[in-house]
Parts: C-alpha cells; structure tokens; sequence
C-alpha cells in the first residue's frame, strides 16, 4: 500500500477530535511529500537538525512538531517555526523554550511529556512533579511558552491491558489537571503505531504514527 494510501485509511478511521500526527523521522522529503499531497499538514520529527532541513525544503504551510528529547542547546534552531514541543521533560526546558521564544516574539506550544512507562531509560515527567509544576503558578512567568497539554507513551510489551491502563492514567491526570489548574489544556498525545487503537479508546486527541504510515525506518 503507497503511504496517500495510508493516509487515507487511518484518517477515515479517526473519529471526531483525533488528529494525526505523521511522525517522518528517518524518512525522506519525498515519503513527506506524499503524504503531503494526500492533505496530511502535521509532521513529527525528533532530531533538531534532521527537522530543521526538512523544514527548509518542505512547503511552509507544513506543522511541524518535535517529539523527541530536546537538550537546551538546539532549543534555538526549531523556536523560530516549531508548531508544537510533544517532549518537554524538565522545567529548566520550558525556561529555556521561553527565552528562545522571546528572542523571536513568538509563543511556542508545548506539551509536558509524563513518564509512565515501566523502562528506565524514558525521559519525562512523574505525575507528582507535572502536578506540583502546574499547581505552582511558576508557568505564568513564562509568558513565551503555552502548556497545552501532556505526552505519554506506553511501556513495551505485548500485554494490551497493561498498555491500556498506563493511557487511563495519563487520560485522567489529562482530565483532573483541565478541570482545576489547567483549563487551556486540549492536547492528549498518545499513541503509537502498535497501540494507537487504545489510546483513541483512551481519549488521546493526537496520535503519532510512523510505521502504520511510512513503513519501518532504516537507521
Ligand atoms: C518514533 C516515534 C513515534 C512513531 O513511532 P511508530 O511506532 O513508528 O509509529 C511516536 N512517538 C515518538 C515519541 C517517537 O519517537
């Protein structure tokens, strides 16, 4: 199947809310165009520099959107355009998005990204200290930078109510932070190619699909 083809079966399977983020990592222009053609405009990356050619060559009205581990040095190569942060795991981060952000007059979307799988290795949040962040009142003197939401991923592994549970418990901090102290938040990003028919049961509202739309990747 030809990745227009793709985009056109997943898209007809969303429901109402759910958007579709086209993560192109290690994917060339040309795999991006594709989609582009078929109508996609969302695309995710998670390498600043390999983001920052496409975005160069690619057409201007394309959303681009990070999703992998940010250090604060290349914070100032992706402010400039970036539509949206998925991955914001530290609260010295966020300062930095914003100072970046200030310098160009821009305010950058971002989404606090919650550690909830079982692996060591994910960056991230806990719920304890996204709570105590979103609680302090620390966020408004950050005026270049907007809290929209949270990411998450699941842990890897076959068990599907394991995957399941870890969505409905980002899913219901998601609801409890919108209901009191965050009530601008109206991103839920979660899901992956192997579990994204969970997380829309769940309640995500952005998945991030690689494989399901361009095929396995060739590192
Ligand atoms: C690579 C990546 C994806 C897409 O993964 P697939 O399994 O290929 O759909 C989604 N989210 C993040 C954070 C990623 O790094």
């Amino acid at each position: 199947m030809s990745v227009a083809q793709r985009i056109r079966e997943i898209k007809e399977s969303l429901p109402e809310g759910v958007r579709l983020l086209a993560v192109s990592k290690f994917h060339p222009a040309e795999s991006i165009m594709e989609a582009y053609n078929e109508g996609q405009r969302l695309f995710g990356e998670n390498h600043v520099q390999e983001l920052t050619q496409k975005q160069q060559i690619l057409p201007a009205d394309i959303e681009w959107h990070f999703i992998g581990h940010l250090q604060s040095n290349k914070v100032k190569y992706i402010v400039p355009f970036v539509s949206l942060i998925h991955s914001v795991d530290t609260e010295k981060l966020l300062g930095v998005i914003n100072t970046q952000a200030e310098k160009c007059g821009r305010v950058v979307e971002c989404l606090l990204e919650i550690h909830v799988a079982k692996e060591e290795t994910k960056y991230g949040f806990d719920f304890d200290s996204a709570k105590e962040l979103l609680e302090s009142g620390r966020l408004n003197a950050l005026k270049n930078v907007s809290v929209v939401g949270i990411m998450g991923m699941s842990s890897i592994t076959d068990d599907e109510s394991q995957i399941r549970r870890e969505f409905a418990s980002l899913s219901s901090f998601y609801r409890s932070m919108k209901e009191s102290v965050a009530p601008q938040f109206r991103e839920l990003s979660m899901g992956m190619s192997g579990d994204y028919h969970i997380a829309i049961e769940e309640g995500s509202t952005i998945i991030r699909l690689g494989t399901t739309i361009f095929g396995a990747r060739q590192y």
